[in-house]
């Protein structure tokens, strides 16, 4: 018998959980996020140096469902969920370095790792009554999780976005699956979107007529499996060089960033770890010495990033409970439009590189570290050809389309409007239910 890892809330009043158990639930009952009971520990020499993404990222994952009914599909779960690759490609004008490229998936954004891996362990999690998920995105994360359930057996999606708040490719992906996945584009903000996909989810008559789920970023389905290509890209260059890499990591809700942190906090090699954020400075200041402050979030280039109230401090906050120890093993810096801008203008010139405005935070953090052959990965979040009425204007040209996403380009697509209102969503879900898979229960 293996003894199962369990979960609790960081909040810490309510019972334990397995990982099966934590993945379905998304956010714990009191509001707070899944923890393990403990980080397990690794060793480097538990992996095979020849392994694959999925390889690593099942060797890693293992001890995290330990005692779980998916523990015995873990293997597949990984092979389905990271079937394209996390390559780290040199940067040739600085010593050292490299670019961990996360856009390769289908949705061209790292969204797709943990979005996968979420519906690979859904699938084999459902039970034979039908689902809907229920997603506010900012952008990246509606297209991520649509692709990832798009034409899934018994599982619908309905994405929530702020009309005219995402870059008009992102639009355009949200609307084009069709088939079970309807975007419904809000007038109003992301926030708003977000409180009314907590109200649906909180509304205990809705959820008896209709189960709906989350895919929120919060869930361990989906922050568990970002940790692989950490742990990959580390390893590697360890074997190669025997120093543990730096990694500097776009920064917005914090997701992406933990992964890395729990890496290390496992024992695996990675030296030091920097938070690059946009002009929204909640944690840039805190790691500055600041009283943790949230604040409302301000609109910048790197629109994924605007994000005031990071939701994963709280696990930040349990791994490293005391603040002096948390601000010395990490850096946060803030990177303002202005540096954005001239950061793509600059590599695109001088190197012909192209980046995203996120990854631009990044390269810019590391174009100001000395050069000394230290060895940084900056993590590119997504691909330059998602933002490209960002990039367009500033390098006079359009950036190259990669396949998957000129093929969502083409198909037609469609939203339809809704008010900013938790009633409008409860009417508009229990007016859906032919398109939500729902039978309604025979009179006769
Ligand atoms: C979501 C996103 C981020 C921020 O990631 P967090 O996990 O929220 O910190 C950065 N860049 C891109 C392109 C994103 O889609």
């Amino acid at each position: 018998m293996i003894e199962p890892l369990l979960y609790h809330s960081t909040r810490g009043a309510h019972p334990a959980v397995r990982i099966d158990e934590a993945i379905a639930a998304g956010l714990a009952p009191d509001g707070g996020l899944y923890v393990p009971e403990a980080l397990p520990q690794l060793d480097p020499s538990a992996f095979d140096p020849h392994g694959h993404l999925a390889d690593t990222a099942t060797t890693l994952l293992t001890p995290f469902f330990a005692g779980s009914p998916l523990a015995a599909a873990l293997p597949a779960i990984c092979a389905e969920a990271f079937d394209f690759d996390a390559p780290l490609r040199a940067l040739p004008q600085r010593p050292g370095a490299a670019v961990l490229e996360l856009f390769h998936g289908p949705s061209a954004a790292f969204k797709d790792f943990g979005a996968r891996f979420l519906a690979a362990c859904f699938r084999r999690l459902q039970g034979t009554q039908p689902l809907t998920i229920l997603v506010a995105t900012s952008g990246d994360t509606g297209a991520a999780v649509a692709a990832a359930f798009h034409r899934q057996p018994g599982v619908s999606v309905v994405i929530l976005y702020p009309d005219g708040r995402v870059s008009p490719r992102q639009a355009h992906q949200l609307g084009c699956f069709g088939d079970n996945v309807q975007a419904l584009r809000v007038d109003g903000s992301f926030d708003d979107c977000q409180r009314m996909v907590k109200a649906a989810l909180n509304d205990a008559q809705l959820q008896a007529q209709l189960p709906l789920s989350s895919a929120n970023s919060i869930s361990l389905g989906r922050l568990l499996p970002q940790m692989s290509y950490y742990a990959h890209a580390a390893l590697k260059l360890w074997r190669q060089h025997h120093v543990a890499p730096h990694f500097i990591i776009p920064t917005g809700n914090l997701g992406n960033a933990l992964a890395c942190l729990w890496v290390r906090e496992m024992g695996l090699p990675i030296g030091r770890i920097q938070f690059a954020c946009n002009a929204n400075i909640t944690l840039p200041d805190f790691f500055a010495g600041a009283d943790y402050t949230p604040r409302e979030a301000v609109a910048t280039l790197a629109n994924a990033m605007d994000v005031g109230a990071p939701s994963n401090f709280e696990r930040l906050h349990w791994t490293l409970p005391h603040e002096d120890e948390l601000r010395a093993a990490l850096q946060a810096h803030s990177v303002d439009d202005a540096t954005i801008r001239s950061t793509i203008v600059q590599h695109a010139r001088d190197q012909h590189e192209l980046f995203c405005p996120h990854t631009a935070t990044a390269m810019h953090l590391l174009d100001r570290e000395p050069l000394d052959g230290a060895p940084w990965v900056v993590v590119a979040t997504a691909h330059p050809a998602k933002f490209e009425t960002v990039l367009e204007p500033l390098i006079g040209y359009a950036p190259a389309v990669p396949p998957s996403l000129l093929a969502m380009l083409e198909r037609a697509a469609f939203a339809e409007p809704l008010m900013a209102d938790e009633g409008a969503l409860r009417d508009w879900l229990l007016g859906a239910g032919e398109f939500l898979g729902v039978r309604r229960r025979g009179v006769g």
